[in-house]
């Protein structure tokens, strides 16, 4: 037998290859981080994308998954340079009429802000919120027996809704569009059964933890885990492209932080035909169409709630945003998208020369588009904030084409790994109660193409390693998760 170069390799440095790096490597394991790329961090990378000295994250920006992660919350991720920033408003979405409704930290002002819907909301809100601490651990798992059934029956009853459906509660155009924004982050029809989950999730963490920037970008969590790892004896190595199991040292167990579509390339070889059969009907979604700009001043929005905000979405009503991914999930483009954004620099003085700033969006378009959707975008951030456009000094663009270059996990531009509706929302990559185990022994996937899927929060990396480190290594991860 070949002599072991390492107990345990993983493959990809993103959010959930560190997670997965880290939870192996503190059960006393020697552990090899690979990643393709000449930096650490997949979706945590921040660049200066458009003008010297205007920072910008090149992908995921705004945090409240990171910042709730039961995962991430274990690590002393502040001894290693990770400094959140917690903007006034987390969220806020402006209307036509000039006025906007917002997402506070607090469930009681947020409730207060939107007026006869008050009470529907606290009554929504307010028992997910107390709850949600002991729940993060089951809800950002796999499919397991709850710790807190009754917790997680009354959290499942809602979000398994569509957002549609949940909408109704509401009256006013203000809750129906704040709740179709939050939802919209699903990247899926807000009819989907469903659809309401990711809009819970975000909300509850908002009001626990906030909507948080890293201080000088994104990029500084993904520095934080690795220096992290490396501290406790772990081994990273960059442009290492993984094309092929035989590229590999040698080791007892893999982890691929890589999306069915990949790891069936590198792998497919020593699968089932089973477990083929199901990785090649893995189904993935929408893509994203992403700018960023360098800009001579603040945006200069109508509503003040928005200048306060470290997100604002741009979609106007529950029913515009609705019709705009509902069109979209159908292979057209929407002429008004429903557009998030960030401004970070706002927050975060790092992020640009003095007195100038940067600004980050993106939109959904269908899987694979090439469309520019630069006009569109521009106009629904000047139709909110008359006077932007008079602000660029410049704009960088990438559409889902140039996403999958610059990520192969971007598979047509799906920035969740794999489409998160009903059918794929625990059952990622594949239906099995051990969704991280692949059928070739020792191998495992732990992307965000397994549960709980899509955002920065490490839990998919975390769980796959814990799989890894029973089934191979007969250990029980060393670490326990602290309350989301
Ligand atoms: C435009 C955009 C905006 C986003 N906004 C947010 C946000 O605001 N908040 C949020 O929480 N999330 C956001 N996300 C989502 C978030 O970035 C992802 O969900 C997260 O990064 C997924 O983590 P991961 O570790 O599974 O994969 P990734 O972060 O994709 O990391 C995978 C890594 O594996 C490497 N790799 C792939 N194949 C190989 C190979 N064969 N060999 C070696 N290395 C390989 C890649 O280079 C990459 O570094 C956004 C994503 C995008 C694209």
């Amino acid at each position: 037998m070949a002599r072991k170069d390492y107990d345990a390799i993983v493959v990809g440095s993103g959010p959930n290859g560190l997670s997965a790096a880290i939870t192996m490597q503190r059960a006393g394991l020697s552990v090899l981080l690979l990643e393709m790329k000449e930096t650490i961090g997949g979706g945590l990378r921040t660049k200066e994308l458009t003008l010297p000295g205007f920072k910008h994250d090149v992908c995921s920006a705004i945090h409240p998954l990171a910042a709730g992660s039961p995962f991430f919350r274990q690590l002393p991720l502040h001894q290693f340079g990770l400094e959140y920033i917690y903007p006034e408003v987390s969220a806020a979405h402006p209307f036509d009429d000039g006025g906007a409704a917002a997402l506070f930290r607090s469930v009681e002002e947020t409730a207060q802000s939107l007026g006869r819907d008050e009470k529907q909301y606290l009554k929504l809100m307010r028992p997910l919120v107390k709850d949600w601490p002991k729940l993060a651990p089951d809800v950002l798992g796999p499919l397991h027996f709850p710790d807190h059934p009754v917790a997680l029956a009354q959290f499942g009853l809602n979000a398994i809704t569509s957002a549609k459906f949940l909408a109704n509660r509401f009256v006013t155009k203000e809750a129906k569009g704040l709740w179709g924004g939050m939802c919209a982050h699903s990247i899926q029809p807000l009819s989907n059964i469903a659809s309401s989950a990711i809009g819970l999730v975000l909300m509850a963490t908002g009001h626990l933890r906030g909507w948080p920037i890293p201080k000088g970008g994104s990029y500084s969590i993904a520095n934080a885990l690795a220096s992290y790892f490396v501290s406790i004896g772990g081994k990273i190595q960059t442009n290492f492209h993984v094309q092929h199991l035989d590229d590999l040292p040698v080791s007892d167990a893999v982890l691929f932080d890589v999306t069915p579509k990949q790891l069936l390339k590198i792998a497919g070889q020593r699968f089932s035909f089973l477990y083929k059969w199901q990785m090649n009907r893995y189904r993935y979604g929408m893509g994203v169409f992403k700018i960023d700009w360098a800009l001579d001043d603040t945006i200069p929005f109508t509503a003040d709630a928005c200048s306060k905000a470290g997100t604002i979405h741009l979609g106007n009503t529950f029913a515009e945003i609705a019709s705009a991914e509902l069109l979209t999930s159908k292979g057209k483009i929407a002429e008004k998208p429903f557009v998030l954004l960030a401004q970070q620099s706002v927050y975060d003085a790092s992020r640009a020369p003095a007195g100038r700033h940067t600004a980050w969006a993106y939109c959904h378009v269908p899987n694979g588009s090439q469309v520019d959707m630069t006009e569109a975008i521009e106009q629904q951030v000047e139709r909110f904030a008359p006077g932007f456009r008079e602000r660029i000094l410049a704009r960088h663009t990438i559409n889902t084409f140039q996403m999958q270059e610059y990520n192969p996990n971007y598979i047509g531009g799906d920035i969740n790994g794999g489409v998160i509706d009903i059918t794929q929302l625990y059952t990622r990559p594949v239906i099995s109660l051990s969704p991280y185990r692949t059928s070739a022994k020792g191998l495992y996937i732990c992307s965000l193409s397994t549960p709980p899927g899509g955002g920065v929060h490490g839990m998919c990396g975390y769980y796959a390693a814990k799989r890894a480190l029973k089934d191979v290594f007969d250990l029980e991860e060393k670490i326990g998760l602290a309350s989301g």
